[in-house]
């Protein structure tokens, strides 16, 4: 009998899928507002980073977005605490929702100087505030950059650990997330692979804890795009999206953007997050952003 790699991790996941329904943000399920309650059928909801989106004011970027269809947007972190009041106000009347809030904290996790830890948790902290504030759906980080001192990777597991409890249970309260974000080995040795982020999102034992996604680190270091989403399952609540050779728009890079395959796998593990733009554009964003849109569609559809 021919063992068929495809029908296999099918069929594995599918029980996997059915116990995720039931999952670790069940704690959320009494408030809608959140869109984090998980849905019978998976969904593509597509985000795009405020930087991504064309215009000059912020209105003007999201009457853009909104207009294709995106229901996401994604604010970087930094100085998010004092922008509260503006984007809650400007959002009040529209149907996007605040996807994650993208880093923008002073320091690192891992640092070989617990000064710099300290400087690291504590501004987390106040950007997990103004995210919960705003029903993010969590605030991404990364342990460390390659150019950034830190401690021996068993040391730095076990302290991260301790880092992502008391960060992850206090995002918790403040009703979000924190998302760990393994990135590409020109960037970040330490966390790689989705595989490992959701391992030590795992012993990190917070339900406030989770991995995410993204296709641009994924194109160098995963072997399977959707094999690397099923070891995540559960623990995943968040994916960036790019051109796979340039990190340019979604298409840019011709018949490399291909995202079925990862799409697939977001399907089999009943993904109900958002899929967000974080790249740049060769072309005008104006004609770029709506095709890509357009592509993510199809190939939603062909997964
Ligand atoms: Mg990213």
């Amino acid at each position: 009998m021919t063992l068929n790699r495809r029908s296999f991790l099918g069929t594995a996941v599918s029980g996997a899928a059915l116990t995720a329904a039931g999952g670790i943000f069940s704690s959320f399920k009494s408030n809608p507002g959140m869109g984090l309650m998980k849905s019978d059928s998976p969904i593509l909801k597509i985000s795009c980073q405020e930087g991504v989106a064309p215009g000059k004011e912020l209105n003007e970027k999201l009457d853009f977005i909104e207009s294709l269809g995106i229901v996401g947007i994604e604010f970087w972190g930094g100085g998010l605490e004092k922008r509260v009041a503006e984007i809650q106000k400007i959002l009040q009347n529209r149907k996007l929702k605040v996807s994650a809030i993208c880093a923008g904290f002073e320091g690192w996790l891992i640092a070989d100087d617990p000064a710099i830890q300290k400087k690291c948790m504590d501004s987390m902290k106040v950007i997990i505030g103004a995210a919960g504030e705003l029903g993010s759906t969590g605030v991404i980080f990364v342990p460390a950059f390659n150019n950034q001192k830190s401690l021996p990777d068993k040391e730095a597991r076990e302290l991260l650990l301790g880092q992502m409890k008391e960060l992850g249970d206090f995002a918790l309260q403040n009703k979000t997330r924190i998302l760990l974000e393994p990135l590409n080995r020109q960037e970040c040795y330490f966390c790689r692979q989705i595989a490992d982020g959701a391992s030590i999102v795992r012993d990190t034992k917070s339900e406030g804890a989770a991995v995410m996604g993204d296709f641009w680190h994924m194109t160098w270091e995963e072997t399977n795009d959707r094999a690397a989403f099923l070891a995540a399952s559960d623990y995943l609540h968040h994916v960036h999206i790019a051109s796979r050779k340039r990190r340019k728009m979604p298409g840019e890079d011709g018949e490399a953007d291909n995202y079925v395959n990862g799409f697939r796998g977001l399907k089999e593990i009943n993904y109900q997050d958002y899929v967000s733009f974080e790249c740049g554009s060769v072309g005008d964003p104006k004609v770029t952003l709506p095709a890509a849109v357009k592509l993510m569609n199809e190939q939603w559809e062909k997964a």
